[in-house]
C-alpha cells in the first residue's frame, strides 16, 4: 500500500461545478502533483491531514477522479479542508497527508443523495482521524517544516 502519502501544491481553479454552492468547497491540485500519484492509488475518496501554506493543521477528505477535461484518461485531485475559511485560498501552498482509503467513487441518482455521501465520508474521516496512530501523522516532519 501507499498510504500515508504526503504531498504539496498550490491551490489551481478546478471546474467549477459549484462544489462551494453546495458547501462543500474542494481545493484542486495541478496536473503535476496528480502525476506524481503512485500508479496502485485507486480513485475514491480518501481521509487524512491538511493545511494551508503554514496555517493550522485540519481533518481532511479527498476525491481522486477521473478528469473529465482529459477525457478521463487523467486523474483529479480534489481536497476539501474540514474547516470553515473566511477567503477562499487560490495560489496558495496546500499540503495534505491522505492516509486512509473510505469508498469507491460512485454515481449518484440525485444532488441530495451525493451530498448525503459526502456528509457520512466527512463523518467518517472525522471519526477514524482521532484514531492515535492518525493523529501521529498530525505531528510529522512534513508539517513542522514551514514552507
Ligand atoms: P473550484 O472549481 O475552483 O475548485 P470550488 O467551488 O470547489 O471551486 O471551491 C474551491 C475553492 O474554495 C478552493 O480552491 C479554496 O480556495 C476555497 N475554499 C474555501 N474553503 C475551503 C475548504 N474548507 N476546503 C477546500 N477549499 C476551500
Ligand atoms: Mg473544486
Amino acid at each position: 500500500r501507499s498510504l500515508p502519502y504526503f504531498c504539496r501544491g498550490p491551490v489551481i481553479r478546478g471546474f467549477g461545478r459549484g462544489s462551494k454552492e453546495l458547501g462543500i468547497p474542494t481545493a484542486n491540485f495541478p496536473e503535476s502533483v496528480v502525476d506524481s500519484l503512485p500508479a496502485d492509488i485507486s480513485t475514491g475518496i480518501y481521509y487524512g491531514w491538511g493545511r494551508v501554506n503554514n496555517g493550522d493543521i485540519h481533518k481532511m477528505v479527498m476525491s481522486i477522479g477521473w478528469n473529465p477535461y482529459y477525457k478521463n484518461i487523467k486523474k483529479s485531485m480534489e481536497t476539501h479542508l474540514i474547516h470553515k475559511f473566511k477567503e477562499d485560498f487560490y495560489g496558495q501552498m496546500l499540503s495534505v497527508v491522505m492516509v486512509g482509503y473510505i469508498r469507491p467513487e460512485r454515481g449518484f441518482s440525485s444532488l441530495e443523495e451525493l451530498i448525503t455521501a459526502i456528509h457520512n465520508d466527512i463523518e467518517e474521516a472525522k471519526r477514524r482521524l482521532d484514531l492515535p496512530e492518525h493523529i501521529k501523522l498530525k505531528e510529522d516532519n512534513f508539517f513542522r517544516t514551514s514552507i
